[in-house]
């Protein structure tokens, strides 16, 4: 769905389409209405902790996040700064980008990988060690 800031809280870094906010518990994410990439403010992802909802969360085909992995210079949607690419040193496979300052994007399919993983220790590690 095209971007439209009446109804959808920030604009898809990767393909320019809205994203739509999605609450779990007390956490509320960012997910796109086009490419399902997932964007997660700083300290949204560390707070849903262990319970894991990725498959809740994350409504994203592998192959189609992977089509959207190719995007290169994506910016942030809250400053609009380029984010830098990053890859997990235990799961190379699973790139995302991130801003220092806002948080990070996932592609499709990406979060869903991470929880097998023990994703929440880690990314915390990922804040701590970014200020
Ligand atoms: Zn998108
Ligand atoms: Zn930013």
């Amino acid at each position: 769905m095209e971007f439209n800031p009446e109804e959808h809280s920030i604009k898809c870094p990767k393909c320019g389409h809205g994203m739509n906010e999605v609450t779990y518990g007390e956490v509320t994410i960012d997910r796109c209405s086009h490419c399902q990439g997932l964007w997660f403010d700083t300290g949204e992802a560390d707070a849903l902790k262990g319970k894991w909802m990725g498959d809740a969360l994350d409504l994203g085909a592998k192959t189609e996040g992977r089509k959207w992995d190719a995007v290169e210079d994506v910016a942030c949607p809250r400053c609009g700064k380029d984010m830098e690419k990053r890859s997990d040193p235990k799961q190379p496979h699973i790139w995302f980008e991130e801003c220092p300052d806002h948080g990070m994007f996932m592609d499709a399919g990406e979060f869903t990988d991470y929880k097998h993983e023990t994703w929440a220790d880690w990314f915390r590690s990922l804040i701590r060690g970014a200020r």
